[in-house]
């Protein structure tokens, strides 16, 4: 486990039983598979009495960290977020939130501290969503 997946399941164990979400920082050129280079979190906004079934995460972060990364031709190449005892599979809201061509990385975590993590997608051209072999260490 390199620290990028080390991050990102320490941020899902320190915000269970909510959902943490955080963006995926890297760079993506044609043809080769997107390089990530670090993980970092973001505040889950969404109303309390939901954060444990849903995130929000404000738009402005977005555009921020954007902007911040682009001046080192980096970009958000994914979104992290975690299914407090619950599958790590797109739920209907998670499916219809994505953005097509970004990475979703979903980290299914449960009270017994039991972590593992699938990666999702929606394709540009189709909008399905299918499950990724690219693997983030
Ligand atoms: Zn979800």
């Amino acid at each position: 486990m390199t620290g990028i997946i080390s991050k990102a399941y320490a941020h899902a164990k320190k915000e269970y039983p909510y959902e943490c979400c955080g963006f995926l920082i890297g760079s993506i050129s044609q043809g080769e598979e997107p390089a990530i280079i670090d993980y970092v979190p973001a505040d889950n906004e969404d109303l309390i009495g939901n954060r444990a079934k849903h995130f929000y995460i404000d738009p402005l972060k977005f555009y921020e960290l954007e902007k911040k990364y682009a001046e080192q031709g980096l970009e958000i190449i994914g979104i992290v977020h975690s299914h407090p005892d619950a599958e790590a599979i797109p739920s209907s809201e998670d499916e219809r939130n994505m953005i097509p061509g970004l990475l979703y990385l979903i980290i299914e975590i449960s009270n017994d501290a039991h972590i593992s993590k699938r990666c999702w997608k929606k394709d540009l051209n189709t909008m399905q969503i299918s499950e990724t072999a690219y693997s983030i260490n």
